[in-house]
């Protein structure tokens, strides 16, 4: 059978054996003939053009030149051995040099054949050479190369140091190609072939590895690239459509008193348009009769947490419990804080519970929670302990979704004998690529406007030097009577080393600004929790001006008297967290400024941080730039909850043009045939279940 050549043991191709196949199967998961031609070059090389040796100029970046290979001889000993060989054209000869893989070189090259080679020439001893040059011969190559495009492969260390190189991957990908691309199977339906007019599996495998041109290629990569992002996109609609039937949710009819109430005797202000949208869009997923899982995402200070507690409020009005977890102790507490303040009077029991809760008033709250007294629980990952039963939970709320992993949500939604609703809340918002993909079988909404009233942050980027002018600005402010933020990154693998950085900063700023006048007070991480609150109540209160921190206070803290975030050492920073350490300040109806302070010197990609977060404070700017910049990958968040699938071709971040055309595809078929029983889908169907063979766990996603 077809697939059975494509599964045979790698070590079995020409060129390969035991001993290779043992490096291929460990250091780059190549087991069988499939894998290696899923093994895609990183990058192709134009190698059109031919150099004559009369025409060498050692400023040249790698050239090509073709001609005998011959005089060989090694100088140096052992680990200074090395092997040089005399290249010679009918214009001139130059030296070829290896210090590795001495044996295996001597041995491949014929002094009467003709080769090519490829490499970045120099000057050694004053005479000219190329360094481990590629080698090739000539005649092989008229045939493969015809397009002058080669392959280049990443090789990992490990393996070239036994003499594979991406040549050897090149040469590999000819012999396994020449042997079963005939039998490679076609994976995507003729009616999107057509339709799309992709290139066949076949075509798009034989010119990535061998162009035959610039176009051939391109046309070769989209065809790849789609495939990759649509049956990720298929198997999440799959996973979306299974859910929305599997899945009864319960039923919140009723809008009662308590948001009745709340709604006109307790909101001081006009809900924005996009808050009563997205309240809407929540409201009619709870009165669906399925689970709702929305995904809400909205700037820092966009007002979500007014709507989560809104949405809470018509889960009350349906007698059922709610709950809002919160990522760290100082956000729970800001929350019960604010949310019981803002219910006061309305008969309401609303509980705390975080790591720190006392046993005593853990069991009292504990089993308020099981007897139904307490209709609303707010707290950390306390809430997802066993022993935290609820007695008919019907919303939960998950603030800051970035700091949760997905199984320790997963577990929440356990809580009840059907799944709660869920309604996770991020401030950092995830780019629009990111969330199709990760995301895409949550349902989304966007607070996309700010409350009225705000005035944009100033955002300046200053070097350290001009730190005493930085110091009369904050003077000036506070002289106002404004407050403010001073943060010094916190590096998880030296919290020693910032607490050094945080304690000199602290001390030179309480030199700056000293007491009796000022008031300094400091927050970090090796605190005890009362120490920390009352620092932080200092600062609430407005009885100090200033609060040295670390990103203790990243998410959530709402100060609206605080006009300035002074970020040090702003370079060592990701964008997302410059961001929502900016998105501190802002929240009075006062002009705001963030400091990005940094050292002269700077990295490309710090450097283009710095200049991003001067340019915009749109959240999705920053987002997708993060994305650009760090790559998925990296992004905060998806590590946890993890990329399931493996992108060969595809890149979330430079790709998003073709992801968007593989999910509106992916709608389209799915939407005519949701179980994929069509005739002209078979292929689809195939494919899922051969991917399923292989191990794709696609349950990861979210
Ligand atoms: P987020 O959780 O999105 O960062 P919050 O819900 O904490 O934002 O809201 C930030 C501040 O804006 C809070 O002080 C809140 O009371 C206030 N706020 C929320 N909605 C409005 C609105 N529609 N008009 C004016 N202020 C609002
Ligand atoms: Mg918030």
């Amino acid at each position: 059978m077809e697939n059975n050549l494509l599964q045979s043991d790698i070590k079995f191709l020409t060129g390969v054996g035991p001993k290779r196949a043992e490096i291929l199967n460990k250091e780059l998961q190549i087991f069988t003939f499939r894998d290696l031609i899923y093994y895609y070059p990183y990058k192709h090389i134009d190698r059109t053009k031919f150099y004559k040796v009369s025409e060498i100029n050692p400023e040249y970046a790698s050239i090509q030149l073709t001609g005998k290979i011959s005089n060989f001889r090694t100088e140096g000993q052992k680990a200074k051995a090395r092997l040089i060989a005399t290249f010679s054209d009918e214009t001139g000869s130059i030296e070829l040099l290896w210090f590795q893989g001495i044996k295996w070189v001597k041995q491949g090259i014929d002094p009467d054949k003709k080769y090519i080679i490829f490499g970045k020439p120099s000057v050694f001893n004053g005479r000219l050479n190329i360094i481990h040059p590629e080698v090739d011969e000539a005649d092989n190559l008229e045939q493969k190369r015809s397009g002058g495009l080669q392959a280049v492969y990443s090789i990992p260390e490990k393996v070239k140091r036994h003499a594979i190189t991406s040549k050897t991957i090149n040469r590999l990908q000819y012999t396994v190609l020449q042997k079963v691309l005939h039998v490679i199977p076609e994976t995507l339906p003729s009616h999107l072939l057509e339709s799309m007019k992709l290139m066949s599996l076949k075509t798009a495998v034989k010119e990535i590895h061998f162009p035959s041109g610039l176009d051939e290629l391109h046309k070769a990569n989209f065809r790849l690239k789609f495939e990759e992002l649509f049956y990720i996109q298929l198997h999440i609609l799959k996973q979306k459509y299974m859910k929305l039937h599997k899945s009864d949710g319960f039923i919140f009819k009723h809008v009662g008193n308590y948001l009745n109430g709340f709604y006109k005797t307790k909101i001081p202000f006009e809900l924005t348009n996009a808050q009563k949208k997205v309240i809407k869009e929540i409201r009619t997923d709870l009165g669906s009769g399925k689970q709702m899982n929305r995904l809400l995402q909205g700037d820092v200070g966009s007002g979500k947490t007014l709507v989560a507690l809104m949405v809470m409020l018509i889960g009350l009005d349906n007698n059922f419990q709610t709950c809002l977890m919160a990522p760290t102790e100082i956000l729970a507490k800001q929350h019960y804080n604010t949310i019981s303040h803002m219910l006061r009077g309305m008969d309401i029991s609303i509980g705390l519970l975080t790591g720190s809760t006392k046993s005593a008033e853990r069991k009292t709250i504990q089993s308020g929670i099981l007897n139904g007294d307490k209709q609303i629980l707010i707290g950390t990952h306390a809430l997802i302990e066993d022993s935290v039963q609820f007695k008919n939970l019907g919303l939960v709320v998950v603030d800051e979704q970035h700091k949760f992993g997905v199984a320790q949500r997963a577990k929440l939604w356990k809580k009840n004998e059907s799944a709660p609703h869920v309604l996770v809340m991020t401030a950092t918002p995830i780019p629009r690529t990111l969330a199709m993909t990760l995301y895409g079988d949550l349902e989304v909404s966007v607070i996309d406007e700010l409350p009225p009233g705000r005035k944009p942050i100033m955002t300046l980027h200053m070097f350290d030097s001009k730190r005493l002018r930085m110091f009369a600005f904050l003077k000036k402010e506070i002289a106002g009577g404004r407050q403010v933020y001073i943060v010094y990154p916190l590096i998880k693998e030296s919290e020693n080393m910032d607490y050094k950085d945080l304690q000199d900063g602290y001390e030179s700023i309480v030199r700056a600004f000293p007491p009796p006048e000022y008031s300094v007070a400091a927050v970090h991480g090796q605190m005890k929790a009362e120490e920390k609150e009352k620092a932080m109540k200092l600062f609430l209160k407005g009885q100090a001006q200033i609060l040295v921190s670390t990103t203790v206070i990243e998410v959530g803290l709402d100060v609206p008297n605080a006009s300035v975030m002074v970020i040090e050492s702003a370079e060592r920073f990701g964008l997302s967290q410059l961001h929502q350490l900016r998105g501190r300040v802002g929240r009075g109806a006062d002009k705001s400024w963030c400091i990005l302070m940094s050292s002269h010197k700077l990295s490309a990609d710090a450097k283009k941080r710095l200049e991003i977060m001067v340019q915009t404070t749109n959240g999705f700017e920053i987002a997708e730039a993060d994305l650009l910049l760090r790559g998925p990958g990296d992004l905060e968040g998806t590590q946890q909850s993890g990329i399931p699938f493996n992108l060969k071709l595809a890149n979330l971040a430079k790709d998003g043009h073709i992801l968007q055309i593989a999910r509106n595809k992916a709608i389209e078929i799915f939407e005519k045939d949701n179980l994929l029983e069509n005739q002209e889908n078979s292929v689809l169907k195939r494919t899922i279940e051969f991917q399923k063979s292989q191990g794709f766990n696609w349950g990861v996603i979210s």
